[in-house]
């Protein structure tokens, strides 16, 4: 079954994200997000310990002078918000893989959105569209990391973090869709999203 813009006969609404207007839930996400942060924080902390474990030992009494802290900030800052512009990149490349069509990129106060408003897309590649900034930037840093320099590896670490934290909303949606009847249209019209069941 193929992305189609208008929803064929006999679909009808069975689920819908709106974070925009599900606070409660936003803010559920909120404290989820903050917890996978913590565990993702830990987990490639682990890995990059693995892959460095010697260079650690010989830098240990590494100093650290005011505009290198000033840089490390600035950098830290950039790495933010390049992150979010990926993992909006990514979701909207995906999009045009299933739609042949250029998405839609927005921005809401601190962050960027990709969707597709004209189409109705079938759960597998919509699952993939959520799934691929994730799976795709941690299997990138994690392959760059062992060829990486300490410092490098502190950024990747941030951008792993930050990536797989951030991707708690994408998290949610696939849970919500893996449940969800067949066969089924997701409509993603930026500020949320209505999946639709079909005979
Ligand atoms: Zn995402």
């Amino acid at each position: 079954m193929k992305a189609v813009t208008s929803l064929p006969q006999g679909y009808t609404p069975c689920g819908e994200v709106n974070f925009a207007k599900d606070k409660k839930r936003a803010w559920i996400l909120n404290g989820v997000g903050l917890l996978l942060f913590i565990l993702f924080a830990l987990a490639f902390a682990y890995i990059a310990f693995l892959f460095h474990r010697e260079s650690l030992g010989r830098s240990a009494s590494v100093t650290i002078g005011g505009w290198q802290l000033l840089e490390g900030i600035l950098a830290m800052a950039f790495t933010v918000f390049g992150c979010m512009l990926v993992h909006e990149l990514i979701h909207g490349i995906f999009f045009w893989v299933f739609t042949r069509a250029w998405p839609h990129f927005g921005f809401k106060w601190i962050y960027a959105y990709a969707s597709a408003p004209e189409w109705y897309i079938p759960r597998t590649p919509f699952l993939i569209i959520r799934l691929a900034p994730f799976l795709l930037i941690t299997l990138i840093g994690v392959a760059v990391l062992p060829f990486a320099s300490l410092g490098l590896s502190l950024f990747l670490w941030l951008l792993l973090t930050l990536n797989a934290a951030g991707s708690v909303g994408d998290f949610y949606v696939i849970i919500r869709l893996l449940f969800a009847p067949s066969p089924l249209l997701v409509h993603d019209y930026g500020d949320g999203m209505t999946w639709y069941r079909g005979i």
